[in-house]
């Protein structure tokens, strides 16, 4: 009896010496997915789609920054993520691509993301969370505002959508991973070039520790962004590095470049990732 704490304390000790768990980076996913916008299926002056593979497709529009939507299908429904600024067509073009029958999602409620199309639905699932944003950006939605849950996980029919809530660009931010296909859908919570924080970075630190777990455990390395050109796939260790940077900003290690955009003055850039924040959110 008396060996067992010398043995528990050799076991910490081997423990605590276990390297850190090594990141995914972007070296080490992008080059299967360079060839993405290559792969048009569809294409007017509105918006084209790209193949991602035989059952997902990634759509752009052509107003905000090649502001993404995805299009996600499984045997028994499909799953729409975002809606683009304006296009007209967008349903059209989307049971073009799919037979199933669609669900309409939102990442969150920004202007770029839930834009005219939505009124295409009846029913857009979205984050509790950005109502605070609906007055502003999605006045006109007639529609059912039908809320997703933390840990929701969509059934489309042989493929499974975990819903995980990722805050910090807004309130409701909302991350899609496809346990399945492995790939995530983080919009512009993570991936869309600077991350313009309009919580906190308190916020932002945890929903990147957090989602980061969530990737590890269900084996994703990659999630594709809220505005994806081909080569910004988001990878762990970006997500893992902005999480740092927001913790730094916090300790007060960043003296921030000034911005002329007035909702968010600040901009810091750290180990190739940038974050646009004001003084709410330093907290
Ligand atoms: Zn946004």
């Amino acid at each position: 009896m008396k060996k067992l704490p010398i043995l528990f304390a050799a076991a910490m000790l081997v423990a605590c010496q276990k390297p850190a768990e090594k990141l995914i980076t972007r070296a080490d996913v992008e080059p299967q997915y360079l060839t993405v916008m290559d792969r048009t299926v569809y294409e007017d002056s509105t918006s084209a789609w790209h193949q991602i593979d035989e059952h997902t497709w990634h759509g752009n529009g052509r107003l905000v920054y090649n502001e993404s939507m995805y299009l996600i299908e499984g045997d028994s429904m499909a799953l729409l993520l975002d809606a683009g600024t304006v296009i007209p067509n967008l349903r059209e073009v989307v049971e073009s691509l799919t037979d199933k029958p669609i669900m309409l999602a939102a990442t969150h409620v920004h202007p770029d993301h839930t834009g005219a199309a939505i009124s295409q639905w009846d029913t857009l699932w979205m984050n509790a969370g950005d109502e605070v944003n609906v007055p502003e950006f999605m006045p006109d939605y007639k529609g059912v505002h039908a809320y997703l849950y933390d840990g929701q996980v969509i059934d489309l029919g042989g493929r499974h959508i975990l819903v995980v809530f990722t805050p910090g660009h807004t309130p409701g931010s909302t991350t899609f991973l496809d346990l399945e296909h492995h790939y995530g859908f983080s919009a512009d919570a993570f991936g869309s070039n600077n991350l313009l924080v309009f919580t906190t970075m308190t916020t932002v630190s945890s929903s990147a520790e957090r989602l980061i777990r969530f990737m590890k455990r269900h084996d994703i390395p990659f999630c594709f962004p809220g505005h994806f050109w081909g080569d910004n796939l988001e990878s762990q260790q970006r997500i893992s590095d902005v999480g740092r940077v927001a913790e730094e900003i916090l300790r007060g290690e960043h003296t921030p470049v000034m911005m002329e955009n007035p909702r968010l003055p600040y901009m810091v850039e750290n180990y190739g990732v940038m974050l646009n924040y004001n003084d709410e959110a330093i907290q």
